[in-house]
């Protein structure tokens, strides 16, 4: 790319009217955001008309990259029919019959508007079945903005004990909110154990994403997931998959890759086929909290814009092009840029490691064994060159998330994936390079 003046312009100008110029603190990059006019493919172009690879796809939701023609089939003629309702459609059945036939530990789905949302409806949930009122989270995870879903997504070294402190991730926010989370390492079966010995009365679920992103896209161990189940249920607590990323890793999503059945999953991203949307699946007695046919349910739960027939239909057409080959073609194109991109490192000797699986990669510079958050906390150097990665990549035409996390898509062929690979490498050698 050749300059980012236009981004920088249109930067400035949005500082008068929005908080450092930003609505979605996920898309913040310093010193500013590159804008984006369209996309194709598994392209993207900026304001500046240059093009990129868009290795972020929205945070893995554009999981068949833009402009795919069923999708844009689908939503060109439900706009012709309306948009939004205050009734159901038949929309809303189709795609919870195609979700629930792929989730066979789910029975029922209920939807809503953002994977922020349908995580909360899930600690509710678990909640209102249980009449308890904690729950228990992975140290570092992120889950959305729902207050108790926040609790330690960035604990820092200072806070490090043995076992996590709950901390607060916004500032103000209410002490009974952290009281009411009870936070353990990732992939530590000892940890569980002792939470539970001392709370497992009064804990509602362990919410869990089995591969979670901001904690370092680690692959939870099977051994590990098998025992949250038993202790979890040993205390009466059910277990709650976050689904909202992990379902792009395959056609049963992440419950399917691990053979695990939680009670609750929640979903959002890849099912809104580009839309927004979120959903809560789970057993059928514990969905029963929502229904109301026999009068207020123990969980009311409303929203203007849910199963809104538009994004009903972008996410029927996403969903029904998610074909088992669509699934193993991401796959080659996931295990291609792992393999390249760790002995990409390897070749240019830096320390480093490229973990992930499916569709979803990531780099850490660190030299450690990779275990969880903490063993990828970045110290300064990683930080720098983690900066370094995101730049050098941009400037290659390649878009990745800030924090090195990459998501494909499935119109990238294994040629787009060797052009990421060489820019990959080029900007490695960069680093290495730079000391
Ligand atoms: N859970 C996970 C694992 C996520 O990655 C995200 C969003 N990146 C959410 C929940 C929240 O989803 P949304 O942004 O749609 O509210």
């Amino acid at each position: 790319p050749e300059t980012f003046e236009t981004s920088r312009r249109l930067y400035e100008r949005a500082c008068k009217v929005m908080p450092g110029g930003n609505t979605r603190t996920t898309v913040y990059i310093n010193p500013f955001p590159i804008y984006v006019t369209r996309g194709e493919g598994c392209r993207v172009w900026d304001v500046d008309g240059q093009v990129f690879y868009d290795c972020i796809n929205n945070f893995t939701a554009m999981i068949h990259g833009y402009t795919q023609p069923e999708m844009n089939a689908a939503v060109t003629d439900q706009l012709a029919l309306g948009t939004a309702f205050g009734a159901p459609t038949l929309s809303e059945i189709e795609l919870a019959e195609l979700l629930i036939e792929r989730l066979p530990a789910m029975d029922q789905i209920r939807f809503a508007n953002s994977g922020t949302e349908g995580v909360m409806m899930a600690i509710k949930a678990a909640r209102a079945y249980t009449n308890r009122p904690k729950i228990v989270k992975i140290e570092g995870a992120y889950h959305g903005s729902y207050d108790f879903a926040e609790v330690s997504l960035d604990s820092s070294p200072s806070n490090w004990g043995d076992m996590p402190a709950s901390t607060a991730y916004a500032k103000g926010t209410p002490e009974g909110v952290l009281n009411d989370v009870l936070v353990v390492p990732f992939n530590d079966v000892e940890a569980l154990k002792a939470v539970f010995a001392a709370h497992g009365e009064t804990i509602a679920g362990v919410l869990i994403d089995p591969m979670p992103n901001r904690a370092g896209l680690i692959p939870a161990r099977k051994d590990y997931l098998e025992a949250l189940v038993e202790i979890a249920h040993g205390a009466g607590a059910l277990v709650i998959f976050d689904e909202v990323i992990s379902f792009r890793l395959g056609y049963s999503g992440a419950q399917g890759l691990w053979g695990i059945r939680p009670d609750l999953t929640a979903l959002g991203k890849i099912i809104g086929g580009g839309f927004p949307v979120g959903a809560v699946a789970g057993r059928a007695d514990v969905m029963a909290v929502f229904d109301p046919s026999r009068g207020k349910p123990a969980l009311p739960h409303g929203g203007t814009f849910t199963a809104n027939p538009v994004t009903m239909r972008a996410g029927l057409a996403a969903m029904r092009a998610l074909t088992p080959e669509a699934f193993a073609h991401l796959d080659a194109l996931g295990e291609f840029l792992r393999n390249g991109v760790n002995a990409a490192l390897e070749k240019v000797g830096l320390p480093g490691r490229c973990v992930g699986l499916g569709s979803l990669f990531k780099v850490h510079f660190t030299s450690g064994p990779i275990t969880d958050y903490r063993s990828v906390y970045p110290g300064p150097v990683e930080k720098k060159r983690l900066d370094a990665f995101h730049k050098g990549l941009l400037n290659r035409g390649v878009l990745s998330a800030s924090y090195g996390l990459f998501a494909l898509s499935t119109p990238m062929t294994m040629e787009d994936a060797g052009n990421i690979l060489q820019a990959i490498e080029d900007t490695l050698a960069e680093i290495a390079a730079a000391g």
